[in-house]
């Protein structure tokens, strides 16, 4: 059996023999990602699915009231990085909805992408730049969103 490369962490495996198309390798980590993906899946493709997951998750939440509510409080930075990028969200729909993406809805995109978090911006000969933390996040790819900090470096040859 010849070795394939896994969806998830790109580590080569031998695939089970009997799973016609395995894509994920058997580290525990891979399984949750498989599983989470026939789930993105499912949610998309099936109505009764996403209706009724969506009862349970109302309930879940119904019975433990404080539970998001402390992982924030436990997680700051975890919670920062999901507000943000709910607000990606957002601004994606709100121009999706709008049916129309102008080029001034894309520098609006851009601009909420890139001054994300910024500590500090100043203008330079008409550009404004911004030193800081930023989440890159793909516009394209279904990956997750990655953190970088960006620094301003002066130039000293002028
Ligand atoms: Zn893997």
């Amino acid at each position: 059996m010849e070795e394939v490369s896994c969806c998830n962490c790109g580590g080569y495996f031998i695939p089970d023999p009997r799973q016609k198309s395995p894509r994920y390798c058997s580290k525990p980590v891979c399984q949750r990602a498989r599983k989470a993906a026939w789930q993105r899946g499912k949610v998309r493709n099936d109505p009764d699915y996403k209706a009724n997951q969506k009862q349970c998750q109302k309930e879940w939440c119904e019975a433990h009231p404080d539970y998001w509510k402390e992982y924030r409080q436990k997680n700051p930075d975890q919670a920062k990085r999901n507000r943000d990028l709910q607000r990606v969200r957002n601004l994606k729909r709100n121009s999706r909805d709008r049916r129309t993406c102008s080029l001034q809805d894309r520098r609006v995109n851009a601009s909420m992408i890139a001054k994300m978090d910024a500590s500090k911006s100043r203008e330079t000969s008409g550009h404004t730049f911004s030193s800081g933390q930023f989440w890159l996040v793909p516009v394209i790819a279904k990956m997750d969103a990655l953190k970088v900090n960006i620094y301003k470096i002066t130039a000293c040859c002028e």
